[in-house]
């Protein structure tokens, strides 16, 4: 192949994922508004969607995947876990309202894709995943892909990540049938937390909580969700 042929493949390989993500931008706005007597939010902050136009989700899914990667739904990644639904990544991130330099705690880093969109939103990330081949490929994934301030780790989210504490944020993408005791001690003053709750199989509800001076949560309900299960036991070693 002459150098002019493989260049005008690769142009149009550009062409076709921008179109395809312009096309998820306007399908993010579209279920925003329609979601908003649920979270009250109508749009989702400027910024937030530059995020998302910034991130290529073509290099978070399996190769197979591509022609589907900007589909406004879940898509696998193997070991039996997903990727999330675009929609749903723009909702929890805007819900942080994360401030360019602020330090927030993921649990559930999966292939990557969400600590990409906040690291695009200029956080300090910090990722938790229980699977060890994901947290691997993850780290790689995004170093490869230049993403320098989002720090993975092999771990239990439900410990959280205390040594980094304390977190202007803190958002969680699986779902524990009750919110994990060891996250909101680390969570600063003033400091965000975006969780689902509730049920194995079911749908669970999207909580955002926002720590009091006095050291209580405040927790308002957002949005009926489904997501898959945060696991307490050990991930099996292969
Ligand atoms: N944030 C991901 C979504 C990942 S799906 C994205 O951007 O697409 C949820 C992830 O949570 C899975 O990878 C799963 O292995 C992980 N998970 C489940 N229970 C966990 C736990 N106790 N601690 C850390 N990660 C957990």
């Amino acid at each position: 192949m002459s150098v002019e042929q493989s260049s005008g493949e690769t142009a149009r390989g550009a062409a076709r994922w921008a179109a395809a993500r312009t096309r998820l931008l306007h399908q993010i706005a579209a279920d925003t508004a329609e979601t908003a007597s649920w979270t009250g939010r109508p749009a989702l902050a400027a910024r937030v969607m530059r995020a998302i136009a910034c991130v290529p989700r073509e290099a978070f899914v399996a190769p197979s995947d591509g022609d589907v990667a900007y589909d406004n739904r879940p898509l696998g990644i193997g070991c039996g876990q997903t990727i999330s639904q675009p929609f749903i990544v723009a909702l929890m991130s805007d819900l942080l309202d994360l401030a360019p330099g602020e330090r927030v705690l993921e649990i559930g880093t999966g292939c990557g894709y969400q600590s990409a969109v906040l690291a695009e939103l200029g956080a300090a990330v910090f990722s938790v995943e229980r699977v060890p081949e994901l947290a691997e490929a993850a780290r790689q994934r995004l170093r490869r892909l230049g993403y320098e301030r989002v720090h993975v780790r092999h771990g239990d989210g439900f410990d959280g990540w205390p040594q980094e504490a304390p977190f202007d944020g803190i958002i969680v993408t699986a779902a524990p049938e009750e919110l994990p005791p060891a996250l909101p001690p680390q969570l600063a003053t003033g400091g965000r937390l975006v969780i689902p709750i509730g049920p194995r199989g079911d749908n669970q509800m999207l909580w955002r909580c926002v720590k009091q001076a006095d050291g209580t949560l405040e927790m308002r309900r957002m949005l009926p969700v489904a997501f898959v299960p945060m696991l307490a036991e050990p991930s099996p070693s292969r």
